[in-house]
């Protein structure tokens, strides 16, 4: 067996370990971490939902009337009447024909490409693609190609080495660079190709586009552009789980043939009435997204202010790039010893010398709050 404590240690040495803080209250903008009050930039609470109010009574009804768990996967006997309205209220939103739930987006990406590839087949990807993506590659048995980031010239000459069916995924907003996929050049050189185009929305879907339908709506894209749309909701709609919308082929073969929804008991359905309660937000009330642009305005024209360097993003991911991962990690403790919670993103997460602080920004900061993480990272950013 390998040795375990010497690439524990290794991991040490490099400074790439990895702890977990135990938060001892809801994981709001101002939470307790390992028993310190912390202003929370790192939640992808985008909206505020996570603790809402009738969000969470929706919750907590559903659970009384259907109880906890849901007892089994979709196809024995779990999929509970909530767990189907959800998936037609998520049909309706992002206008396609039909939706389906996953426990996961790791788990919906990993199905995607068990159901729809096969061995020779290629699975083309941007570079900076989230790690359930790379890891839906492996898991599908497909030939895994990376195109450089954002790049549909670099893609378009990789589509010529590609064998087998072909495949193109890409994140919509990127995780940790918070800047967007060229969708519209994506599409039309899948069209072009003869090539499936899937998206992952993790980061826009609730956030961009008109009503908040997400990216691929921002873009001015259906599903005859886009044919594969997936999204979390554990980002902005604040509860758990994911979902794939698309035509009713895709649907069917993924209820066939998708590993990871076939074997594994199907997400609680109080969870899904507590989703139903947030995009039900999501639909009446915009002014969330409205305050958080304004808030993301705030923190990029106060950073250029302070001559804070910050990435190309307009999104809610807005990553300070601070190079090796020994800086980012004291940028990181500094902020903490001023009461601000940022996390510093190393590698494997980013590439080598691509060490960062993802500072993510929400509907629920305060003003006052923006300032005062302004104010601090002048104060370590400046100083180190
Ligand atoms: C968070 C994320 C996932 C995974 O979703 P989970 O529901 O947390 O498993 C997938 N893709 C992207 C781009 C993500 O940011």
């Amino acid at each position: 067996m390998r040795d375990l404590g010497a690439a524990l240690q290794r991991r040490r040495a490099e400074g790439l370990y990895r702890r977990r803080r135990i938060a001892g209250r809801a994981p709001a903008v101002e939470t307790v971490i390992d028993g310190e009050r912390l202003l929370c930039f790192t939640s992808n609470d985008y909206l505020g939902l996570a603790g809402h109010p009738s969000v969470v009574a929706a919750f907590v009804e559903a659970a009384r009337e259907w109880g906890v768990g849901a007892g089994a996967a979709h196809l024995v006997n779990g999929h509970t009447r909530l767990h189907h309205e959800l998936e037609e209220a998520l049909a309706d939103f992002t206008g396609r024909p039909r939706a389906l739930l996953f426990s996961s987006g790791y788990m919906a990406n990993l199905g995607i490409a068990s159901a729809l590839c096969r061995r020779g087949d290629s699975l083309m990807q941007d570079r900076l693609n989230h790690a359930s993506l790379l890891d839906a590659a492996r898991f599908s048995g497909a030939r895994l190609l990376r195109y450089a980031h954002r790049d549909a010239a670099d893609l378009a000459r990789r589509l010529d080495d590609a064998r087998g069916e072909k495949l193109i995924v890409s994140d919509a907003v990127f995780s940790m660079d918070g800047d967007v996929a060229p969708l519209a050049e994506l599409a039309r050189l899948a069209r072009a190709r003869d090539a499936w185009l899937w998206i992952d929305d993790a980061h826009g879907f609730g956030v961009l586009g008109p009503g908040g339908r997400g990216s691929v709506a921002a873009a001015g894209l259906d599903g005859a552009g886009v044919p594969i749309l997936m999204a979390t909701l554990g980002k902005a709609l604040g509860v758990a789980g994911a979902f794939v919308a698309g035509d009713e082929a895709l649907i069917e073969t993924l209820i066939q043939f998708a590993r990871t929804y076939v074997y594994t008991t199907a997400q609680p359905p109080a969870q899904a009435a507590a989703t139903l309660a947030a995009l039900a937000l999501l639909r009446d009330e915009s002014w969330r997204r409205g305050r958080l642009r304004a808030l993301i305005q705030r923190f990029r024209a106060g950073a250029a202010e302070r001559g804070l360097p910050l990435m190309d993003s307009e999104t809610a991911i807005q990553p300070l790039p601070a190079g090796d991962a020994a800086r980012a990690s004291a940028w990181s403790e500094g902020l903490r010893r001023r009461g601000i919670l940022v996390s510093a993103i190393r590698p494997p997460t980013v590439p080598e010398g691509g060490a960062r602080l993802r500072v993510t920004l929400s509907a629920a900061h305060q003003e006052a709050q923006v300032d005062r993480l302004l104010d601090a990272l002048g104060e370590v950013v400046g100083c180190a």
